[in-house]
């Protein structure tokens, strides 16, 4: 196999992707990814070989990647971090064995990292990402999970919040959660996390309305020490109670 990069392209906006995914798709002959992602990054692109797949081509995309990368220099392409709920994962599982040293994964910012970002620092202590997507988990998984995240005093991120075909699983976890933590701690909403359209909302477990939570979106639930100031969500990592 020639080469496969399997780029984190961070949450959108250009500027916000490392100069070392910038320098691997420009090396690149072939650019493999979900179209509205390979639309995010045409500027970088231009007069390259495209393979742009729809929302659920993820398996195909991959093979696609692996066998042009035979003998072409290919990038496929994640928003945010390739190892977070992105390609990174089945693009190793599908690769022969011997061309795994021809596979570089490159980072990206995940969502989580880009969200708290623009609402203060609610991720300063310990913090866990869960997907609300039962698409390769159950849900009773999913909520198990939820729920000793909830015990375990851990600041949640949820990725993949609410989708048409599962409307109240959001609510359901955040009402797991809330009976683990008071009702003022704070919850986050933020979509299209820096990018265009982006759009943040802070509520508190008592307050939160999910009407604005769509598939673009991230939400992350504070700790029992986490609280609001000025508008801002932070979550004390303890240097003032030493
Ligand atoms: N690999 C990606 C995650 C893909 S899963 C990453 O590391 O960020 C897709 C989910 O990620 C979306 O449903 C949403 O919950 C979240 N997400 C991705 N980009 C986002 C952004 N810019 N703003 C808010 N949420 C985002």
């Amino acid at each position: 196999m020639k080469k496969l990069y399997v780029i984190g392209m961070g949450p959108g906006g250009i500027e916000h992707m490392s100069i070392k995914a910038r320098k691997a798709l420009e090396e690149s002959e072939v650019i493999v990814g979900y179209v509205k992602y390979i639309d995010m990054i045409k500027s970088l692109i231009e007069g390259k070989e495209v393979y742009a797949t729809g929302m659920k081509g993820e398996e195909e995309r991959c093979k696609q990647a692996l066998s042009m990368a035979e003998s072409k220099t290919v990038s496929i392409v994640s928003t945010g971090d390739a190892g977070i709920y992105g390609m990174a994962g089945l693009i190793l599982e599908l690769c022969k064995e011997e061309d795994m040293d021809s596979v570089e994964v490159i980072p990206g910012i995940t969502a989580a990292s880009a969200a708290a970002s623009m609402v203060g620092a609610p991720l300063m202590h310990d913090n866990c990402n869960i997907s609300l997507s039962d698409l390769m988990t159950p849900y009773s998984l999913i909520k198990k999970r939820v729920e000793l995240a909830a015990s375990a005093d851990f600041v949640i991120s949820l990725y993949n919040p609410k989708s048409k075909g599962r409307p109240n699983y959001l609510r359901e976890c955040i009402d797991i959660i809330k009976t683990f933590r008071k009702g003022s701690t704070p919850v986050a909403i933020v979509k299209n996390a820096l990018r265009d359209g982006e759009k943040k909302e802070i509520f508190t477990l008592d307050t939160f309305e999910d009407t604005n939570v769509d598939m673009f979106t991230i939400v992350i639930i504070g700790n029992s020490e986490s609280y609001i100031k000025a508008n801002k969500f932070l979550t004390p990592r303890g240097y003032l109670s030493r």
